[in-house]
């Protein structure tokens, strides 16, 4: 079963997140800022970070430049979420060493499609997207 961290400071998106890929047959843990998150990989590696772009204190994109030099967690798929899905956003996600992205609002469908795309789903509502 593949596990999935979300690193989301805005509730709804993070209950919304959390519930379609609960229901995908994800095991998920939440957490609300960097500092959490790194608190979380300590313990635990995850198959793949949900990570939302803009984060009180240490952002998104700095989160994962963090992670990707950690030879230690380099090796966790990193999934962007963004509210800016602009022209040069994508170069500076892909940069920061995530291997693809969400606009928001969150489409569930667009979400399960680029999930599933790095990490395969066992149930509905992600299989066959
Ligand atoms: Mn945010």
């Amino acid at each position: 079963m593949g596990s999935i961290l979300i690193v989301e400071d805005n509730p709804m998106n993070m209950e919304l997140a959390r519930d379609v890929l609960e229901a995908s047959g994800y095991r998920v843990h939440c957490v609300a800022s960097a500092g959490e998150a790194l608190e979380v990989l300590k313990e635990s590696l995850p198959d793949l970070i949900l990570m939302d772009v803009q984060l009180p204190g240490l952002d998104g994109l700095d989160l994962t430049r963090t992670l990707k030099q950690d030879p230690r967690t380099k090796g966790i798929m990193i999934v962007a979420l963004t509210a800016h899905a602009m022209k040069g956003d994508r170069e500076r996600i892909l940069e920061a060493g995530c291997c693809g992205y969400i606009a928001k609002p969150i489409d569930t469908r667009a979400l399960c499609r680029e999930i599933a795309r790095h990490l395969p789903p066992t149930k509905p509502p992600c299989l066959d997207r």
